[in-house]
């Protein structure tokens, strides 16, 4: 369960239970502001933040590790690959572009 802990930790530290989130976020921005190849690697990063953020959600609400789109468990080996894994490969291959 490792990789939800870690996941927790991320989370935990979004919502700025650590009082120190805004001050982190704001030194990356300023970091990466000025470098476009930093600014796409940011980017992909909060994208990553969101899907964890919405797979955390799904944890909450006891449907961790069902596809969102059509229900089916999401197999093992996906959710270890990619623990955020909204969908299952059927779907994700599907909407993939
Ligand atoms: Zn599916």
């Amino acid at each position: 369960m490792e990789l939800l802990r870690r996941e927790e930790a991320v989370a935990h530290h979004l919502r700025g239970e650590d009082g120190r989130n805004e001050a982190d976020f704001s030194d990356v921005a300023n970091y990466t502001a000025s470098d476009e190849v930093l600014e796409g690697l940011e980017e992909t990063a909060l994208a990553e933040i969101r899907q964890i953020q919405a797979a955390l959600e799904r944890v909450e609400a006891g449907s961790y590790g069902f596809c969102t789109s059509c229900g089916a468990p999401i197999s093992p080996g996906r959710l270890e690959a990619l623990p955020s894994a909204p969908l299952c490969l059927a779907c994700a291959s599907r909407v993939a572009p």
